[in-house]
């Protein structure tokens, strides 16, 4: 196989969540200005990797077992290999191919692939970049908001009738869609392009961590580097989802009426339910994080997660008192 990381420039950052950000050398190529603010990125599992340019808004990527794509093809020229090398490439990839046909057909239990299409961030957005004038609100947000995570937030290069930050989702590190938050206090303020089934934060679970956090806001997640249904309740693919995360699933509710149909929904799915006895103004976690910061938020998360069902509809019980006050 090819370790991409030794063919991009030496000159490269390395991001806590394992994206290398180097100058981009698609634009060039796809009739954009030549990239100088390290806006191509690459993460690269074993053998698998993907790219995308915040730039250019081209993306490529590559899965042992599968032919390179027409656009990896592309992307590994550009950035110097050997057409020889590609197609080498390509050969011993078919071959992995025919040896995972070959385990598979002796799995005797079939298991369905959870999967979602590639798909391209909105053209003309650019990574949020603190040290720009015109960017310095975007940043006041998120902090605003308790984000610290390192994501690629962003925001349209020229600026549109209504502020947004973008933020992609990602599945095994492909962007698989993204959502729009609006910044004015117009409605929506939300405009989601979401797959069937997605939920987001897969990606930012580390695999050493024993539990997974699910909340309804894709902000929340952020905060706490937990997981999003986005919508008031959990559907059967997004269960199976988390399900194959293999930990304990704590699914943490708003604090208001939508938050109730959640708590239906992660019994149904036989995971635990956390309701923190927060300060009347607290509403969700995003908030708590605000209030008590990210290790307390955790903290109080861990403390209240509850297996039993009895235990639940009373604290559900509780919670909707709390409501009707
Ligand atoms: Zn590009």
């Amino acid at each position: 196989m090819i370790d991409i990381l030794s063919y991009i420039p030496q000159k490269r950052k390395q991001t806590s969540s394992g994206w290398v950000s180097f100058n981009a050398p698609c634009c060039v190529h796809t009739g954009e200005s030549a990239d100088r603010r390290s806006r191509g990125g690459v993460k690269q599992q074993e053998d698998d990797w993907s790219y995308h340019c915040f730039n250019c808004g081209f993306t490529a990527s590559f899965v042992p077992g599968r032919p390179v794509s027409y656009k990896a093809r592309k992307l590994l020229g550009w950035l110097g290999v050997d057409s020889t090398d590609i197609e080498r490439l390509n050969l011993e990839s078919l071959k992995r191919k025919s040896l995972l046909d070959l385990t598979a057909e002796r799995n005797t239990i079939k298991q369905t692939q959870i999967d979602f299409d590639e798909k391209e961030v909105p053209e003309g957005v650019e990574l949020i970049d603190p040290e720009l004038d015109q960017h310095k609100h975007y940043q006041q947000y998120l902090d605003k908001r308790g984000i610290v995570l390192e994501y690629p937030f962003l925001v349209d290069k020229k600026r549109g009738p209504r502020d947004r930050i973008v933020v992609p989702y990602t599945y095994k590190n492909r962007i698989v869609g993204h959502t729009s938050r609006y910044l004015d206090s117009r409605t929506p303020k939300f405009i989601n392009s979401q797959q069937p089934g997605y939920v987001f934060g897969y990606d930012l679970q580390k695999p050493n961590w024993t539990s997974a956090i699910v909340v309804e806001g894709i902000f929340d997640a952020l905060s706490i580097s937990g997981l999003a249904c986005m919508h008031e309740t959990i559907s059967k693919e997004q269960a199976q989802l988390l399900k194959q995360l293999k930990r304990r699933i704590i699914v943490v509710p708003d604090q208001d009426r939508a938050g109730l149909s959640i708590i239906d929904a992660a019994v149904e799915h036989k995971f635990e339910v956390s309701i923190p006895e927060w300060p009347e103004d607290v509403k969700d976690v995003n908030d708590a994080v605000v209030r008590f910061g990210v290790a307390h938020t955790l903290q109080q998360i861990h403390q209240n997660a509850e297996r039993s069902k009895i235990k639940i509809e009373m604290f559900k019980k509780r919670l909707q008192r709390k409501l009707n006050d």
